[in-house]
């Protein structure tokens, strides 16, 4: 089993005194820069003018170009989106980068996959919390933390872990519990679990057992219900107690179907197809791939997002949403995306 790192394994000396830059103030940097500043640590924020600059002026935050935010700090933190992380990094934090700064990330996709070169002479590591950023603030105020990942690609200084877990600490994960690992590691897991099992995995599941029974003859309002609405029931249910919670709460009739039908379902011929995909993860080849299609303005991307939502189980599900006003009904228009 890994080991786990608490608040007592964690010196917060290593970023109290320290200046903290947490470039971009989105899911992530709202609740990391909150989290730190209410830990006593000095916070600026490093952002572009828009939404997100107002957002942290009106939380208090000293707010800077991203050049001089880097100028300022001695521990950069990166939470800008993955894709634009590059080019940011390259025009304004590298030239501003001194020996002996940490160079920080929530995510080891840039650093792992070689888009972002850092220079020999500065600590790389990374602090990610596992959930979202509402969660890692919420949970800070309530007196807990979300656990998270820490990871050292590079110490020239000596503490570059000690600091990983000072800022885990600050921002409440090791009031959870903190796992260390590496950029490898978090990286190829973290791109598997979305492609194969949390998102790629759940909507190809979804849609293959709605349009079999549409295909049937079943009615579409009636298999929207049946296999995608009571997902958050069952996912509920895992997330409170595992498989085992799950099945103990279902029917006998429906755990027996689980037993008996899963398997079938998914077989091994699946399971041979997921250990392609995390091949392609591991090779490169789906980070080159998600680089290229960056680069080339998202056509593909785009295309697909397009077709998707037009599906019949979303058009569906956008009327049968608006029939439950317990539901939060939320909708995303879908626009042409551009990493640019
Ligand atoms: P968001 O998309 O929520 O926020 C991005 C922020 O970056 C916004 O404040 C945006 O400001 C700013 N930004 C975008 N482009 C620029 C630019 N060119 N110059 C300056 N600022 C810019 O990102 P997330 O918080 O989701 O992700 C940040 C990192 O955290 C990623 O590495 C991600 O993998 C990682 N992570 C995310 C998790 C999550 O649940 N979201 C969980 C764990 C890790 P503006 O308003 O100007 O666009
Ligand atoms: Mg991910
Ligand atoms: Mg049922």
């Amino acid at each position: 089993m890994a080991k786990v790192y608490y608040n007592g394994d964690a010196n917060e000396q290593y970023v109290q005194s320290k200046t903290v830059a947490i470039i971009g103030y989105g899911s992530q940097g709202h609740a990391h820069a909150q989290n730190l500043r209410d830990s006593g640590v000095n916070v600026i924020i490093g952002l572009r003018p828009g939404k997100s600059w107002e957002q942290a002026e009106n939380d208090g935050f000293q707010v800077l170009p991203v050049r001089e935010a880097t100028r300022q700090a001695d521990i950069v933190m990166i939470l800008l989106p993955d894709e634009k992380q590059p080019s940011v990094y390259k025009n304004e934090i590298e030239p501003e980068l001194e020996p002996g700064n940490a160079l920080v990330f929530a995510h080891g996709f840039n650093i792992h996959f070689n888009q972002i070169v850092p220079p020999t002479d500065v600590d790389v590591f990374l602090v990610a919390p596992k959930g979202p950023g509402h969660l890692v603030r919420r949970t800070y105020v309530e007196g807990a933390g979300v656990p998270a990942l820490i990871a050292v690609y590079q110490d020239v200084t000596g503490t570059a872990k000690e600091t990983a877990l000072a800022y885990a600490k600050a921002i409440g994960s090791a009031r959870a519990g903190v796992l260390e690992t590496t950029f490898k590691e978090e990286t190829e897991t973290d791109l598997f679990g979305e492609q194969a099992v949390l998102c790629g995995g759940l909507t190809s599941l979804v849609k293959a057992g709605f349009e079999t029974l549409v295909e049937a003859g079943y009615q579409p309002e009636v298999a929207y219900f049946e296999c995608l609405h009571e997902l958050k029931l069952i996912v509920d249910l895992l997330y409170e107690g595992g498989l085992s919670w799950m099945r103990y709460s279902i029917s006998d009739t429906a755990q027996w179907g689980d037993f008996i039908s899963g398997p079938r379902v998914i077989n091994a011929s699946v399971k041979a197809e997921m250990k392609k995909v995390l091949e392609d993860i591991q090779t490169g080849k789906f980070a080159k791939g998600w680089i290229l299609e960056n680069q080339a303005n998202r056509p593909e991307f785009n295309a697909i997002n397009r077709r998707e939502n037009e599906h019949l189980i979303e058009v569906v599900g956008r009327e049968l949403r608006s029939m439950m006003p317990f539901v939060k009904a939320k909708q995303k228009d879908v626009v042409v995306s551009s990493a640019k």
